[in-house]
Protein backbone atom coordinates (compact mmCIF):
# COMPACT_ATOMS: atom_id res chain seq x y z
CA UNK A 1 0.00 0.00 0.00
CA UNK A 2 1.57 3.38 -1.17
CA UNK A 3 2.11 6.05 2.06
CA UNK A 4 0.24 8.95 1.37
CA UNK A 5 1.09 12.09 3.08
CA UNK A 6 -1.43 14.56 1.98
CA UNK A 7 -4.79 15.59 3.72
CA UNK A 8 -7.85 14.61 1.83
CA UNK A 9 -9.95 17.64 1.06
CA UNK A 10 -12.79 16.92 3.68
CA UNK A 11 -10.38 16.36 6.53
CA UNK A 12 -9.06 19.43 5.45
CA UNK A 13 -11.96 21.43 5.49
CA UNK A 14 -13.43 19.96 8.54
CA UNK A 15 -10.49 20.66 10.60
CA UNK A 16 -10.08 23.81 9.54
CA UNK A 17 -13.76 24.47 11.71
CA UNK A 18 -12.36 22.81 14.06
CA UNK A 19 -9.05 25.16 14.35
CA UNK A 20 -12.20 28.13 14.06
CA UNK A 21 -13.65 26.51 17.36
CA UNK A 22 -10.18 26.05 18.87
CA UNK A 23 -8.65 29.26 18.33
CA UNK A 24 -11.92 31.76 18.92
CA UNK A 25 -13.77 30.06 21.24
CA UNK A 26 -11.90 27.13 23.07
CA UNK A 27 -8.50 29.42 23.81
CA UNK A 28 -10.75 31.96 25.40
CA UNK A 29 -12.48 29.82 28.02
CA UNK A 30 -9.67 27.55 28.76
CA UNK A 31 -9.02 29.08 32.59
CA UNK A 32 -12.39 30.09 33.27
CA UNK A 33 -13.49 26.34 33.04
CA UNK A 34 -9.86 24.82 34.62
CA UNK A 35 -10.98 26.83 37.57
CA UNK A 36 -14.65 26.15 37.90
CA UNK A 37 -14.77 22.69 37.52
CA UNK A 38 -17.88 21.52 37.30
CA UNK A 39 -19.53 23.85 35.24
CA UNK A 40 -20.20 23.42 31.59
CA UNK A 41 -18.91 25.48 28.20
CA UNK A 42 -22.45 25.92 27.23
CA UNK A 43 -20.99 28.45 24.27
CA UNK A 44 -18.73 25.43 23.12
CA UNK A 45 -21.09 22.66 23.58
CA UNK A 46 -24.00 25.11 21.21
CA UNK A 47 -21.12 26.23 19.22
CA UNK A 48 -20.34 22.35 17.95
CA UNK A 49 -23.42 20.17 18.33
CA UNK A 50 -24.59 21.28 14.75
CA UNK A 51 -21.35 19.78 13.15
CA UNK A 52 -21.24 17.28 15.84
CA UNK A 53 -25.01 16.24 14.74
CA UNK A 54 -23.57 16.05 11.18
CA UNK A 55 -20.61 13.30 11.86
CA UNK A 56 -23.12 10.92 14.08
CA UNK A 57 -25.28 10.66 10.80
CA UNK A 58 -22.48 9.32 9.26
CA UNK A 59 -22.42 6.29 12.00
CA UNK A 60 -26.11 5.49 11.34
CA UNK A 61 -26.89 2.03 9.69
CA UNK A 62 -28.10 2.72 5.63
CA UNK A 63 -31.93 2.01 5.34
CA UNK A 64 -32.85 -1.00 3.89
CA UNK A 65 -33.45 -0.15 -0.01
CA UNK A 66 -37.21 -1.01 -0.29
CA UNK A 67 -38.00 2.19 1.52
CA UNK A 68 -38.50 0.52 4.99
CA UNK A 69 -37.37 2.54 7.73
CA UNK A 70 -36.00 -0.51 9.90
CA UNK A 71 -31.85 -1.17 9.35
CA UNK A 72 -30.77 -4.17 7.28
CA UNK A 73 -30.22 -6.85 9.26
CA UNK A 74 -26.99 -7.64 7.68
CA UNK A 75 -24.59 -4.13 7.69
CA UNK A 76 -22.27 -4.65 4.98
CA UNK A 77 -18.77 -3.67 6.05
CA UNK A 78 -18.81 -0.05 5.12
CA UNK A 79 -16.62 0.86 2.35
CA UNK A 80 -13.12 2.87 2.89
CA UNK A 81 -14.06 6.30 4.10
CA UNK A 82 -11.66 8.97 6.25
CA UNK A 83 -14.25 8.57 9.19
CA UNK A 84 -11.64 8.03 11.88
CA UNK A 85 -8.82 9.89 9.71
CA UNK A 86 -10.89 12.86 9.46
CA UNK A 87 -12.07 12.52 13.80
CA UNK A 88 -8.44 12.49 14.77
CA UNK A 89 -7.69 15.71 13.29
CA UNK A 90 -10.76 17.25 14.55
CA UNK A 91 -9.75 15.66 17.88
CA UNK A 92 -6.23 17.13 17.41
CA UNK A 93 -7.18 20.53 16.53
CA UNK A 94 -9.82 20.71 19.05
CA UNK A 95 -7.58 19.66 21.85
CA UNK A 96 -4.84 22.35 20.68
CA UNK A 97 -7.71 24.75 22.07
CA UNK A 98 -8.45 22.92 25.20
CA UNK A 99 -8.68 18.90 25.77
CA UNK A 100 -11.21 19.42 28.71
CA UNK A 101 -13.52 21.50 26.99
CA UNK A 102 -13.11 18.96 24.02
CA UNK A 103 -13.98 16.61 26.10
CA UNK A 104 -17.42 18.17 26.73
CA UNK A 105 -18.65 18.08 22.99
CA UNK A 106 -21.63 16.74 22.77
CA UNK A 107 -21.84 13.21 20.80
CA UNK A 108 -22.09 9.62 21.08
CA UNK A 109 -18.73 9.63 22.24
CA UNK A 110 -17.22 6.32 23.47
CA UNK A 111 -20.39 4.90 24.31
CA UNK A 112 -21.23 5.38 20.93
CA UNK A 113 -18.47 3.49 20.08
CA UNK A 114 -18.98 0.31 22.33
CA UNK A 115 -22.31 0.61 19.97
CA UNK A 116 -20.35 0.68 16.59
CA UNK A 117 -18.06 -1.79 17.38
CA UNK A 118 -20.73 -4.22 18.94
CA UNK A 119 -24.08 -3.58 18.21
CA UNK A 120 -26.55 -4.92 15.83
CA UNK A 121 -28.13 -2.49 13.19
CA UNK A 122 -31.19 -2.24 14.66
CA UNK A 123 -29.34 -1.24 18.21
CA UNK A 124 -26.98 1.31 15.85
CA UNK A 125 -30.52 2.85 14.83
CA UNK A 126 -32.19 2.88 17.92
CA UNK A 127 -29.54 4.11 20.36
CA UNK A 128 -27.86 6.60 17.86
CA UNK A 129 -30.06 8.47 16.04
CA UNK A 130 -30.72 10.85 19.37
CA UNK A 131 -27.52 12.29 18.65
CA UNK A 132 -28.44 13.40 15.32
CA UNK A 133 -31.11 15.14 16.30
CA UNK A 134 -32.58 17.78 19.03
CA UNK A 135 -31.15 19.19 21.60
CA UNK A 136 -27.76 18.51 22.66
CA UNK A 137 -26.49 14.98 24.32
CA UNK A 138 -23.56 12.73 25.47
CA UNK A 139 -23.00 9.57 25.37
CA UNK A 140 -20.25 7.89 28.07
CA UNK A 141 -19.12 4.21 28.78
CA UNK A 142 -18.64 2.82 32.37
CA UNK A 143 -15.96 0.15 32.56
CA UNK A 144 -13.70 1.06 35.53
CA UNK A 145 -14.56 -0.21 39.34
CA UNK A 146 -13.26 0.55 42.85
CA UNK A 147 -11.25 -2.79 42.23
CA UNK A 148 -11.27 -3.36 38.01
CA UNK A 149 -9.13 -0.72 36.35
CA UNK A 150 -6.46 -2.27 33.67
CA UNK A 151 -7.98 -5.63 34.41
CA UNK A 152 -11.21 -4.99 33.01
CA UNK A 153 -12.06 -8.80 33.22
CA UNK A 154 -12.57 -8.05 36.82
CA UNK A 155 -15.39 -6.12 36.95
CA UNK A 156 -17.91 -6.85 39.24
CA UNK A 157 -21.30 -5.09 38.35
CA UNK A 158 -23.33 -8.10 37.39
CA UNK A 159 -26.34 -7.97 35.13
CA UNK A 160 -29.15 -10.49 36.15
CA UNK A 161 -32.04 -11.78 33.82
CA UNK A 162 -35.03 -11.19 35.33
CA UNK A 163 -37.03 -13.72 33.18
CA UNK A 164 -40.65 -12.97 34.93
CA UNK A 165 -40.11 -9.38 32.94
CA UNK A 166 -37.46 -10.30 30.43
CA UNK A 167 -35.91 -7.28 31.54
CA UNK A 168 -32.18 -7.28 33.06
CA UNK A 169 -31.47 -6.06 36.50
CA UNK A 170 -28.19 -4.44 36.93
CA UNK A 171 -26.40 -3.77 40.35
CA UNK A 172 -22.66 -2.03 41.17
CA UNK A 173 -20.68 0.92 40.96
CA UNK A 174 -19.00 2.38 38.16
CA UNK A 175 -16.07 5.62 38.87
CA UNK A 176 -14.60 7.44 36.57
CA UNK A 177 -16.82 8.09 34.24
CA UNK A 178 -16.47 10.62 31.17
CA UNK A 179 -19.29 12.43 30.82
CA UNK A 180 -21.28 10.23 33.06
CA UNK A 181 -23.66 13.26 34.42
CA UNK A 182 -23.82 14.71 31.33
CA UNK A 183 -25.05 11.11 29.23
CA UNK A 184 -27.14 10.36 32.09
CA UNK A 185 -28.83 13.65 33.96
CA UNK A 186 -28.46 16.40 32.15
CA UNK A 187 -28.74 15.20 28.70
CA UNK A 188 -30.83 12.70 26.88
CA UNK A 189 -28.14 10.23 26.63
CA UNK A 190 -26.67 6.97 27.14
CA UNK A 191 -23.94 4.63 29.29
CA UNK A 192 -22.85 1.52 28.19
CA UNK A 193 -22.12 -0.64 30.93
CA UNK A 194 -20.39 -3.40 31.03
CA UNK A 195 -21.30 -5.97 33.58
CA UNK A 196 -20.69 -9.79 33.82
CA UNK A 197 -24.30 -11.63 33.04
CA UNK A 198 -23.48 -14.78 34.37
CA UNK A 199 -22.97 -16.65 37.91
CA UNK A 200 -18.69 -15.78 37.94
CA UNK A 201 -17.26 -12.79 36.72
CA UNK A 202 -14.58 -12.92 34.25
CA UNK A 203 -13.92 -12.10 30.30
CA UNK A 204 -16.85 -15.25 29.36
CA UNK A 205 -19.29 -13.35 31.05
CA UNK A 206 -18.98 -9.87 30.12
CA UNK A 207 -20.95 -7.93 28.47
CA UNK A 208 -21.83 -4.37 27.34
CA UNK A 209 -25.36 -2.81 28.22
CA UNK A 210 -27.03 0.47 26.98
CA UNK A 211 -28.63 2.26 29.77
CA UNK A 212 -30.57 5.51 28.94
CA UNK A 213 -30.50 8.77 30.61
CA UNK A 214 -33.17 8.74 32.95
CA UNK A 215 -33.72 5.08 34.05
CA UNK A 216 -34.44 4.22 37.43
CA UNK A 217 -32.08 2.53 39.56
CA UNK A 218 -28.99 4.73 38.23
CA UNK A 219 -27.47 7.69 39.79
CA UNK A 220 -24.59 10.20 39.83
CA UNK A 221 -22.37 9.43 43.21
CA UNK A 222 -19.56 11.56 43.06
CA UNK A 223 -18.22 14.23 40.97
CA UNK A 224 -14.44 14.05 40.78
CA UNK A 225 -12.35 16.93 40.97
CA UNK A 226 -9.12 16.47 39.07
CA UNK A 227 -5.29 17.31 38.20
CA UNK A 228 -6.63 18.69 34.65
CA UNK A 229 -9.24 18.36 32.08
CA UNK A 230 -11.24 19.90 35.13
CA UNK A 231 -13.68 21.04 32.21
CA UNK A 232 -14.52 17.59 31.99
CA UNK A 233 -17.17 15.63 33.42
CA UNK A 234 -15.90 12.64 35.72
CA UNK A 235 -18.28 10.89 38.15
CA UNK A 236 -19.15 7.44 39.82
CA UNK A 237 -22.09 5.79 38.83
CA UNK A 238 -24.02 3.51 40.96
CA UNK A 239 -26.80 1.10 39.64
CA UNK A 240 -29.46 -0.36 42.09
CA UNK A 241 -31.62 -2.91 40.69
CA UNK A 242 -31.65 -0.73 38.08
CA UNK A 243 -34.00 -2.16 35.20
CA UNK A 244 -33.49 -2.29 31.37
CA UNK A 245 -35.06 -3.75 28.52
CA UNK A 246 -33.58 -7.11 27.57
CA UNK A 247 -32.80 -5.89 23.93
CA UNK A 248 -30.54 -3.54 25.88
CA UNK A 249 -27.51 -5.66 26.28
CA UNK A 250 -25.47 -5.04 22.83
CA UNK A 251 -24.80 -7.82 19.66
CA UNK A 252 -27.80 -9.88 21.43
CA UNK A 253 -27.45 -12.51 19.22
CA UNK A 254 -24.28 -13.30 21.97
CA UNK A 255 -26.69 -12.71 25.12
CA UNK A 256 -26.31 -15.57 27.62
CA UNK A 257 -29.51 -17.60 27.89
CA UNK A 258 -31.79 -17.32 30.88
CA UNK A 259 -30.26 -19.30 33.61
CA UNK A 260 -27.01 -20.04 31.63
CA UNK A 261 -23.84 -19.79 33.96
CA UNK A 262 -21.18 -18.49 31.42
CA UNK A 263 -23.14 -17.02 28.89
CA UNK A 264 -22.18 -18.93 25.68
CA UNK A 265 -19.16 -19.82 26.73
CA UNK A 266 -17.11 -17.18 24.62
CA UNK A 267 -15.39 -14.27 25.36
CA UNK A 268 -17.27 -12.49 22.68
CA UNK A 269 -18.19 -9.42 25.59
CA UNK A 270 -14.60 -9.46 26.32
CA UNK A 271 -13.27 -9.02 22.38
CA UNK A 272 -16.18 -6.46 21.92
CA UNK A 273 -14.32 -4.33 24.43
CA UNK A 274 -11.17 -4.72 23.17
CA UNK A 275 -12.78 -3.56 19.84
CA UNK A 276 -13.88 -0.42 21.51
CA UNK A 277 -10.39 0.71 22.25
CA UNK A 278 -8.95 -0.44 18.72
CA UNK A 279 -11.61 3.03 17.75
CA UNK A 280 -10.87 5.36 20.97
CA UNK A 281 -7.31 4.97 21.37
CA UNK A 282 -6.43 6.70 18.31
CA UNK A 283 -8.96 9.38 19.67
CA UNK A 284 -6.96 9.78 22.88
CA UNK A 285 -3.48 9.99 20.96
CA UNK A 286 -5.20 12.53 18.69
CA UNK A 287 -6.14 14.72 21.98
CA UNK A 288 -2.49 14.00 23.65
CA UNK A 289 -0.71 15.06 20.32
CA UNK A 290 -2.88 18.15 20.04
CA UNK A 291 -1.81 19.41 23.39
CA UNK A 292 1.80 18.22 23.12
CA UNK A 293 1.76 20.60 20.15
CA UNK A 294 0.03 23.55 21.97
CA UNK A 295 2.32 23.92 24.40
CA UNK A 296 5.52 23.68 22.10
CA UNK A 297 4.07 25.68 19.65
CA UNK A 298 4.12 28.39 22.46
CA UNK A 299 7.41 27.83 24.05
CA UNK A 300 8.68 28.05 20.18
CA UNK A 301 7.04 31.53 19.66
CA UNK A 302 8.11 32.91 23.12
CA UNK A 303 11.81 31.36 22.67
CA UNK A 304 11.63 33.18 19.11
CA UNK A 305 11.04 36.68 20.62
CA UNK A 306 13.96 35.98 22.58
CA UNK A 307 16.38 35.49 19.39
CA UNK A 308 16.21 31.30 20.21
CA UNK A 309 15.64 30.18 16.70
CA UNK A 310 14.76 26.47 15.33
CA UNK A 311 17.63 25.97 12.82
CA UNK A 312 16.66 22.77 10.40
CA UNK A 313 19.21 21.07 8.94
CA UNK A 314 22.34 22.57 10.71
CA UNK A 315 24.44 19.72 12.56
CA UNK A 316 23.47 18.37 15.98
CA UNK A 317 27.11 19.96 17.23
CA UNK A 318 26.15 23.41 16.56
CA UNK A 319 22.94 23.73 18.57
CA UNK A 320 22.64 24.72 21.82
CA UNK A 321 20.65 22.80 24.46
CA UNK A 322 17.64 24.50 24.25
CA UNK A 323 17.40 24.26 20.47
CA UNK A 324 18.39 20.38 20.43
CA UNK A 325 14.97 20.35 23.21
CA UNK A 326 13.12 21.97 20.85
CA UNK A 327 13.61 20.05 17.68
CA UNK A 328 13.19 16.99 20.01
CA UNK A 329 9.82 17.85 21.11
CA UNK A 330 8.68 18.77 17.65
CA UNK A 331 10.75 15.56 16.71
CA UNK A 332 8.44 13.53 19.14
CA UNK A 333 4.97 15.01 17.99
CA UNK A 334 5.61 14.36 14.40
CA UNK A 335 6.78 10.61 15.78
CA UNK A 336 3.10 10.35 18.15
CA UNK A 337 0.96 12.17 15.27
CA UNK A 338 2.39 9.56 12.54
CA UNK A 339 1.55 6.95 14.51
CA UNK A 340 -1.61 8.21 15.46
CA UNK A 341 -2.99 8.67 11.50
CA UNK A 342 -1.87 5.24 10.76
CA UNK A 343 -4.14 3.96 13.15
CA UNK A 344 -7.31 5.76 12.22
CA UNK A 345 -5.90 5.04 8.38
CA UNK A 346 -6.41 1.39 9.21
CA UNK A 347 -9.72 1.20 10.55
CA UNK A 348 -11.13 3.27 7.68
CA UNK A 349 -9.53 0.35 5.15
CA UNK A 350 -11.34 -1.88 7.69
CA UNK A 351 -8.26 -3.25 8.73
CA UNK A 352 -7.53 -4.83 12.33
CA UNK A 353 -5.41 -1.96 13.81
CA UNK A 354 -5.36 -3.36 17.50
CA UNK A 355 -1.39 -3.35 17.08
CA UNK A 356 -1.28 0.29 15.93
CA UNK A 357 -4.32 1.88 17.88
CA UNK A 358 -2.22 0.40 21.52
CA UNK A 359 1.40 1.67 19.71
CA UNK A 360 0.10 5.41 19.26
CA UNK A 361 -1.53 5.94 22.20
CA UNK A 362 1.54 4.51 24.85
CA UNK A 363 3.61 6.58 22.12
CA UNK A 364 1.26 9.60 22.21
CA UNK A 365 0.91 9.57 26.19
CA UNK A 366 4.37 9.61 26.58
CA UNK A 367 5.06 12.15 24.07
CA UNK A 368 2.61 14.55 25.88
CA UNK A 369 3.85 14.17 29.16
CA UNK A 370 7.44 14.92 28.21
CA UNK A 371 6.50 17.49 26.00
CA UNK A 372 4.63 19.88 28.10
CA UNK A 373 7.16 19.22 31.05
CA UNK A 374 9.92 20.15 28.80
CA UNK A 375 7.93 23.57 27.92
CA UNK A 376 7.56 24.40 31.36
CA UNK A 377 10.59 23.68 31.64
CA UNK A 378 12.39 26.02 29.08
CA UNK A 379 10.19 28.60 29.80
CA UNK A 380 11.40 28.49 33.51
CA UNK A 381 8.91 30.78 35.44
CA UNK A 382 6.86 31.80 32.21
CA UNK A 383 5.92 28.43 31.91
CA UNK A 384 5.03 27.99 35.93
CA UNK A 385 3.24 31.15 36.21
CA UNK A 386 -0.87 30.77 35.98
CA UNK A 387 -0.72 34.13 33.27
CA UNK A 388 -0.40 31.00 31.05
CA UNK A 389 -1.65 27.92 29.66
CA UNK A 390 1.39 25.90 29.66
CA UNK A 391 0.89 24.64 33.46
CA UNK A 392 -2.50 23.74 32.64
CA UNK A 393 -1.60 21.73 29.99
CA UNK A 394 1.39 20.19 31.59
CA UNK A 395 -1.86 19.08 33.85
CA UNK A 396 -4.17 18.43 31.18
CA UNK A 397 -1.25 16.07 29.60
CA UNK A 398 -1.35 13.15 32.10
CA UNK A 399 -4.71 11.88 31.50
CA UNK A 400 -3.65 10.37 28.01
CA UNK A 401 -0.93 8.33 29.75
CA UNK A 402 -3.94 7.02 32.22
CA UNK A 403 -7.29 6.33 30.15
CA UNK A 404 -8.37 4.04 27.60
CA UNK A 405 -5.06 1.87 28.77
CA UNK A 406 -2.30 3.16 30.84
CA UNK A 407 0.86 3.78 28.81
CA UNK A 408 1.82 0.28 30.99
CA UNK A 409 -1.12 -1.52 29.35
CA UNK A 410 -0.25 -0.46 25.36
CA UNK A 411 3.18 -1.36 26.22
CA UNK A 412 2.51 -4.74 26.85
CA UNK A 413 -0.28 -5.25 24.64
CA UNK A 414 2.29 -4.03 21.55
CA UNK A 415 5.10 -6.25 23.12
CA UNK A 416 2.19 -9.24 22.95
CA UNK A 417 1.66 -8.41 19.69
CA UNK A 418 4.78 -7.76 18.17
CA UNK A 419 6.52 -11.19 20.23
CA UNK A 420 3.49 -13.55 19.69
CA UNK A 421 2.66 -14.12 23.48
CA UNK A 422 -0.57 -14.34 24.86
CA UNK A 423 -2.66 -12.74 27.46
CA UNK A 424 -1.42 -15.66 29.94
CA UNK A 425 2.39 -15.40 28.94
CA UNK A 426 2.72 -11.92 29.17
CA UNK A 427 1.20 -9.87 31.78
C1 LIG B 1 -10.21 11.57 34.33
C2 LIG B 1 -10.48 10.12 34.09
C3 LIG B 1 -11.46 9.75 33.20
C4 LIG B 1 -11.77 8.41 32.99
N1 LIG B 1 -12.79 8.06 32.15
C5 LIG B 1 -13.19 6.76 32.09
C6 LIG B 1 -14.37 6.39 31.37
O1 LIG B 1 -15.02 7.21 30.72
N2 LIG B 1 -14.77 5.10 31.44
C7 LIG B 1 -14.09 4.15 32.15
O2 LIG B 1 -14.52 3.01 32.17
N3 LIG B 1 -12.95 4.47 32.81
C8 LIG B 1 -12.49 5.74 32.81
N4 LIG B 1 -11.37 6.08 33.52
C9 LIG B 1 -10.64 5.05 34.24
C10 LIG B 1 -9.32 4.68 33.57
O3 LIG B 1 -9.55 4.00 32.37
C11 LIG B 1 -8.52 3.86 34.58
O4 LIG B 1 -8.09 4.75 35.58
C12 LIG B 1 -7.34 3.17 33.95
O5 LIG B 1 -7.77 2.13 33.13
C13 LIG B 1 -6.36 2.61 34.97
O6 LIG B 1 -7.02 1.83 35.90
P1 LIG B 1 -6.77 2.05 37.47
O7 LIG B 1 -6.93 3.50 37.72
O8 LIG B 1 -7.62 1.11 38.23
O9 LIG B 1 -5.27 1.70 37.67
P2 LIG B 1 -4.62 0.29 37.94
O10 LIG B 1 -5.12 -0.70 36.94
O11 LIG B 1 -4.80 -0.05 39.37
O12 LIG B 1 -3.10 0.59 37.63
C14 LIG B 1 -2.26 1.30 38.54
C15 LIG B 1 -0.86 1.33 37.93
O13 LIG B 1 -0.38 -0.02 37.73
C16 LIG B 1 -0.02 -0.22 36.37
N5 LIG B 1 -0.36 -1.58 35.95
C17 LIG B 1 -1.53 -2.23 36.12
N6 LIG B 1 -1.47 -3.47 35.59
C18 LIG B 1 -0.21 -3.60 35.08
C19 LIG B 1 0.47 -4.64 34.38
N7 LIG B 1 -0.12 -5.81 34.10
N8 LIG B 1 1.76 -4.44 34.00
C20 LIG B 1 2.38 -3.25 34.27
N9 LIG B 1 1.78 -2.21 34.92
C21 LIG B 1 0.51 -2.39 35.31
C22 LIG B 1 -0.84 0.79 35.60
O14 LIG B 1 -0.24 1.08 34.34
C23 LIG B 1 -0.82 1.98 36.54
O15 LIG B 1 0.36 2.68 36.39
C24 LIG B 1 -11.02 7.41 33.69
C25 LIG B 1 -10.00 7.78 34.57
C26 LIG B 1 -9.72 9.10 34.77
C27 LIG B 1 -8.63 9.47 35.75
Amino acid sequence: MPIEFSVPVEVAQQTKLAQMAAEQVMRRLSRYFDEHEHERPIEYIQFIWPFMQQIERSYLPRPAKNGDSQPKAEDKPKKASNDNVRMIHMIEALSWGDAGIYLCTPSSALGGAAINAVGTPEQKERFLRRFTEGAPKWGAMAMTEPHAGSDTSNIQTTARLDEATHEWVLNGEKIYCTSGALATQESNGLVVVWATAGRTAGRATMKPFVVEAGTPGMTVAKKERKLGIRASDTVSLVFEDCRIPYDNILGALDAPKAGEGNGNGQDKGFKGAMKTFDSSRPWVAASAIGIARAAFEFTRDTLKKEGISMPYGVPKYKLTSVQRDLLEMEMDIQAGWLLTVRSAAYMDQGQSNSLEAAMAKAKAGLVVTRVTQKAVELLGPLGYSHEFLVEKWMRDAKINDIFEGTGQINTLIVARRILGYTRRELK
